[in-house]
């Protein structure tokens, strides 16, 4: 199918956006890849009047560490994320950047529009839960900040207005050593995709200082699992730091016989041992 007769308006700053978000209410939607916003056109699920197109805004893309912040521009396609070489305290950027999709996937869509469409089983909701991260939006009224947490209201729905951009994703490093991982489980068939984020900083003795874990396909949207984070505290050791997070795994509505359930234990287990091992060794090779 073909979509709806629309008007395109390709934004050449950040400015630009906004004021034509601004100015087309909310008949406009903002384009970054494509990949999710063309097909719903298509099939006309979503009918826009304005089509906004930021994913060509540089400006607006890249990866950083700054004052301790991990900073991901918004339209950062996924490629871009999985070739960066930063601290590898940050191993989950290109980690999980590099299995998303196929190359087309990741050639054209971005981090900011990947978080924006809040696709059930997407990858980097999780990771910026896990992160404890937050958004910069941007619209004509100016900037604010929205917490991960806040972020993810349904499918397909944020706390974003209509006229607000996300620019920039960013999250704070943690003051002690720590390390970050993700593992997905992809099944088409049986359960679409799944995938867990987790972040582990120790304390002074190498035991677990703070944990973020969160999952992407066991509810409708990204969550975190504050109960398997609640039991990993103080864990400490490799392998039941796993096991304690894997057994408080909750039972989601799209989760008749457990199956999401069953898998999303797996996943948290193996992401928490993994960040902790990195943990583990950055600090031991910090001396
Ligand atoms: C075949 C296929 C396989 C895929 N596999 C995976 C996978 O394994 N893992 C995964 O995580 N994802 C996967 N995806 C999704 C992909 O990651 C896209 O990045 C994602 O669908 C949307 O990103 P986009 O840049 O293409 O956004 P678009 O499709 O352009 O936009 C998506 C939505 O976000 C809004 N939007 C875009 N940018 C912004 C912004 N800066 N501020 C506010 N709103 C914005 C749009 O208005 C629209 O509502 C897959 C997609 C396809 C088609």
């Amino acid at each position: 199918m073909y979509p709806r007769a629309f008007s395109y308006v390709r934004a050449h700053s950040q400015e630009e956006a906004v004021a034509a978000l601004a100015e087309h209410g909310p008949d406009a939607v903002p384009l970054a890849g494509g990949m999710s916003l063309v097909p719903q056109m298509k099939y006309r699920e979503r009918n826009p009047a304005v089509v906004v197109d930021v994913g060509w805004l540089r400006e607006l893309a890249g990866v950083t560490v700054e004052e301790r912040r991990l900073r991901i521009g918004a339209t950062t396609r996924h490629h871009e994320a999985a070739a960066w070489r930063g601290p590898r305290e940050l191993a989950i950027v290109a980690e999980l950047a590099a299995g998303i999709g196929d190359p087309q996937v990741r050639t054209m869509g971005t981090v900011g529009g990947s978080i924006a469409a809040v696709e059930p089983a997407g990858d980097w909701g999780p990771a910026v839960l896990a992160l404890r991260g937050a958004v910069r939006v941007a619209s004509a009224r100016g900037e604010r900040t929205i917490a991960a947490d806040e972020l993810f209201l349904g499918p397909r729905r944020t706390s974003l207005a209509a006229d607000e951009l996300i620019v920039e994703i960013e999250a704070p490093l943690p003051s002690s050593p720590f390390a970050t991982a993700q593992v997905r489980f992809q099944a088409r068939a049986a359960a679409g995709f799944m995938s867990c984020a987790s972040c582990v900083a120790l304390d002074d003795a190498g035991g677990i200082a703070e944990v973020g874990i969160a999952c992407g396909g066991l509810e409708e949207i990204p969550v975190r699992l504050d109960e398997a984070e609640a039991a990993v505290r103080g864990a400490g050791t490799p392998g039941s730091a796993g096991r304690a997070a894997a057994d408080r795994i909750p039972s989601g509505p799209r989760d008749g016989n457990g199956f999401r359930r069953t898998v999303a234990a797996r996943l948290v287990h193996d992401a928490v041992e993994r960040a902790l091992e990195r943990a583990l060794a950055i600090k031991e090779a910090a001396g």
